[in-house]
C-alpha cells in the first residue's frame, strides 16, 4: 500500500493498520486489506479503505465515518426515529451525511416529498456512490436533491420550511464544529415548520459526555422540548452513542411506521425502547 505519510496508516510486520486517534488519549486500530479511494479534497482527506473485521469503511481526516458492516445501525437510528414522531413528514433536510445512508433511509417512506441534502464536502458523496453502495445505496432517488454548501450557511435564512432535519455530522472538530453551536441550532428552530422537529448525533455518553450534555442543553434551550436516545455502534468510540431530538411539538414515535421498510436493525420495538436511557446518562443531562 505505501502510505506512509499520514500517521493513522501504519505497516507492521506485513500487515497495515488505521489507527483512529481520539483526541491522543485512546487509539482504536483496525487491519486493513486495502486502500479503496484515498483523495484529499478542499476540506479533509477522503478515504476507503477495506477492512477485515468491519468491511469497507469511510474515513475522513484518519477518524472511521460509516462501515459496511455497521453503517446500518447509525443510519438507521438517525432516520427512522424522527420519522416515525413526525406524523406526515413531506420536505425533509439532511446536514452532512455525504456517505448518503441517512437519505437513502428517509428514501424509504413514500410519503416524503422533498429529502434535501447538505453536504459540505462533495467528494465524500461521489466516493460513497461509487466505492460504498453498502451504505449509500448508490442513490438515485429523484427526490433527494444534492447540494453542496457548508449547511449553517444553507439554513441561515430559511423560514418554516422543513417537516424534519437530521444532522449528520462526523466529530466536531473541523467543518462540523459549527454544527454543535447554538446559534446553528436557533436557525434550524427557524428553518422548521410550526410542527417540525430536528434530529442530531450528540456522540458518546462515556467518552464525550461534556458535549452529549451541552448538545441536549443547547437544544432544550432553542426547543424547550428535547428528548435522548442511543444505540450501539461498534465502530464509535466506547459502542454507546447519542442522538438527541429537539421539536417544536411531536415528542412520541408511531414505531409501526416502521414496518415494512426492509430495515436490518430498526424495528417497532427498538424504536418503542430507544429512548429508555441509562441511569448515568439521565443523571448527566
Ligand atoms: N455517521 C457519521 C459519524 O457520526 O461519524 C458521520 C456521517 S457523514 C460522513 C458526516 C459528514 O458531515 C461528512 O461527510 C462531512 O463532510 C459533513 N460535514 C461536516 N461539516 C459540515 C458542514 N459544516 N456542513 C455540511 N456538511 C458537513
Amino acid at each position: 500500500m505505501g502510505r506512509g505519510k499520514f500517521e493513522y496508516l501504519s505497516e507492521k510486520n506485513g500487515e497495515w493498520w488505521l489507527t483512529e486517534d481520539e483526541h491522543g488519549d485512546l487509539k482504536l486500530s483496525y487491519r486493513i486489506k486495502d486502500i479503496i479511494f484515498d483523495q484529499m479534497s478542499d476540506f479533509q482527506h477522503v478515504m476507503i479503505v477495506d477492512s477485515y473485521n468491519f468491511g469497507k469503511m469511510l474515513v475522513l481526516d484518519g477518524i472511521v465515518q460509516t462501515t459496511s458492516k455497521d453503517g446500518h445501525i447509525y443510519n438507521e437510528m438517525i432516520t427512522h426515529v424522527p420519522l416515525s414522531i413526525h406524523p406526515d413528514p413531506k420536505r425533509v433536510l439532511i446536514i452532512g451525511g455525504g456517505d448518503c445512508g441517512a437519505a437513502r433511509e428517509a428514501a424509504k417512506y413514500e410519503h416524503v416529498e422533498q429529502i434535501d441534502m447538505v453536504e459540505i464536502d462533495e467528494l465524500v458523496v461521489k466516493a460513497c456512490k461509487k466505492y460504498l453502495p453498502e451504505v449509500s445505496g448508490n442513490l438515485s432517488d429523484p427526490r433527494v436533491n444534492f447540494v453542496y454548501e457548508d449547511g449553517v450557511e444553507f439554513v441561515r435564512n430559511k423560514e418554516k420550511e422543513y417537516d424534519v432535519i437530521i444532522v449528520d455530522s462526523s466529530d466536531p472538530i473541523g467543518p462540523a464544529e459549527v454544527l454543535f453551536e447554538k446559534s446553528f441550532y436557533q436557525s434550524l428552530h427557524h428553518a422548521l415548520k410550526d410542527d417540525g422537529l430536528m434530529v442530531c448525533q450528540s456522540q458518546s455518553p462515556i467518552f464525550h459526555d461534556n458535549i452529549m450534555k451541552q448538545t441536549y442543553q443547547r437544544i432544550h434551550d432553542v426547543f424547550g422540548k428535547a428528548s435522548m436516545y442511543t444505540a450501539v455502534v461498534p465502530t464509535y468510540p466506547g459502542g454507546l452513542w447519542s442522538f438527541t431530538i429537539g421539536t417544536k411539538q411531536y415528542m412520541n414515535p408511531a414505531p409501526e411506521k416502521v414496518q415494512g421498510k426492509e430495515t436490518s436493525y430498526v424495528n417497532a420495538e427498538i424504536i418503542q425502547s430507544c429512548f429508555t436511557l441509562p441511569e448515568f446518562v439521565k443523571n448527566s443531562l
